[in-house]
């Protein structure tokens, strides 16, 4: 059987990969496993109105009702999922791809997205030519839901309102012409900051920068906090589940540093907790997770297994390097303007500079590199890598995992998604981390030239 979903949903290029006919039976086909009340969001996208309408027909035609949320960041889409109480939800999205992407989000009932079995389930129906379409009399209907009034207010709730309203915070915020335009500023009048905003009306083809907010392509949001004096800058990506921070200064950090303050400050509040993270997360999250008496929790790679695993195991905190931060008592999912919630009331509360706050935690240099890697040798190469390092501290959650004395760690993992071997290391000098770098990349092109003899 073929596989739909890919680490995040269904995505593929609008109209070649992923056409309407698709998605009105992959509706149908997920409507017949979920529930017959089903959640609609879209995102700004060009073809997401059209695949919105595909889905409506998908979902009406095995007699499913619709509340339709129209246009809405995906954690909007989530959050309601589960306060209204419905079977799950679709959102046609393709989170931060380029523009002539699209896809469909599949999300259960509790508002995280459906674990692998049941993608599995929808794809057993989808690939046997869909599921039975209800009788003429049975097709369902459509509401229109809105959801913002309760979606800001739970991230309100959980944050110290009179702290932050007080502490009178300017905040520029980039939402890459995404949607997050439609919360992100509102959350952060109602947390008392002045909010300036650049890329901030919602366009489809993403003309500012690209919908994946990375240091090297905020420009314009580092200018604006330079330009106006801001406290904080906070870029989204196109769904609004990501957040990335800049300081006062204009200095862009990447997730891990941003996801390291978050959980200092909630072990502050909730001490012995436990938090989980990729094992692709930077040791500065072990290091925070220590120094504040929590416990810390490594998973696979991929935020709908953290998620998941939050769920399973009552985890409150979780976080990616790639700036999303799931936070269980608003809900366990990736959201953009929690994460920048937290932050706003992170300054608040220590009354110091973002700048001062990141610096603390910059302590480790990170490299990333990819080893191209035939499909096939794929497993064997694993296989021969882990017995040529036998002895070292070696941890098996997701790839292979070496840390050394001195700290510093290498990843070392098949990509899902390309024909390469994936290394991700960490060290506290530069010179270390690109040596660790050097050495494993030679041993693994070693391995495979002695394979492909
Ligand atoms: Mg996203």
């Amino acid at each position: 059987m073929g596989r739909l979903f890919g680490t995040n949903g269904v995505r593929g290029v609008a109209n070649r990969d992923l056409t309407p006919g698709m998605v009105v039976k992959l509706a149908s086909s997920a409507g017949s496993i979920l529930g017959n009340r089903v959640a609609l969001g879209r995102d700004g996208r060009t073809s997401s109105f059209l695949f919105k309408e595909a889905a409506i027909s998908g979902l009406l035609s095995v007699g499913c009702s619709v509340f339709d949320l129209g246009v809405v960041p995906t954690p909007v889409l989530q959050y309601a999922t589960k306060y209204f109480n419905l079977d799950g939800g679709l959102m046609i999205t393709a989170s931060h791809n380029p523009p002539e992407f699209n896809g469909v989000k599949v999300v259960a009932g509790d508002g995280v997205e459906v674990p692998q079995p049941v993608e599995e389930k929808i794809e057993e129906v989808y690939f046997k030519g869909g599921p039975e379409p209800a009788s003429w009399d049975r097709v369902g209907d459509v509401k229109e839901l809105h959801a913002f009034e309760p979606y800001c207010r739970s991230i309100l709730s959980n944050i110290e309102l009179e702290a932050v309203r007080e502490a009178g915070l300017k905040v520029a915020l980039d939402p890459g012409n995404g949607v997050a335009t439609l919360v992100a500023p509102r959350i952060a009048q109602e947390l008392g900051c002045k909010v300036y905003t650049v890329n901030a009306d919602i366009d489809g083809t993403f003309p500012s920068r690209d919908s994946e907010p990375r240091p090297d392509n905020l420009k314009d949001l580092s200018a604006l906090v330079q330009a106006t004096g801001a406290d904080l800058g906070v870029a989204f990506d196109g769904d609004a589940d990501r957040a990335i921070f800049v300081d006062e200064k204009g200095g862009i950090y990447w997730g891990d540093v941003s996801f390291a303050l978050v959980v200092k400050e909630f072990l502050k509040k909730h001490p012995g907790e436990a938090v989980a993270t990729p094992v692709s997360s930077s040791k500065i999250i072990m290091d925070v997770v220590e120094e504040g008496g929590g416990s810390l929790l490594w998973t696979r790679v991929g935020s709908v297994t953290v998620s998941r695993t939050m769920v399973e195991k009552s985890i409150k905190l979780g976080g990616e390097e790639n700036g999303g931060v799931m936070y269980t008592p608003h809900q366990p999912v990736r959201d953009g303007s929690m994460a920048m919630a937290l932050i706003i009331e992170a300054i608040a509360k220590n009354g110091e500079p973002i700048s001062k706050l990141f610096n603390e935690l910059l302590r480790y240099r990170q490299m990333k590199a990819k080893v191209s890697c035939p499909e096939y040798l794929k497993s064997r190469v694993m296989e021969r890598l882990e017995s040529s390092i036998e002895g070292k501290h070696i941890e098996k959650i997701d790839g292979v995992k070496l840390w050394y004395q001195d700290g510093s760690w290498i990843l070392i993992r098949p990509s899902g998604t390309e024909p390469a071997i994936r290394l991700y290391a960490e060290a506290r000098e530069e010179v270390r981390v690109s040596k660790l770098v050097e050495n494993v990349k030679k041993n693994i092109e070693e391995i495979i030239s002695k394979l492909n003899l």
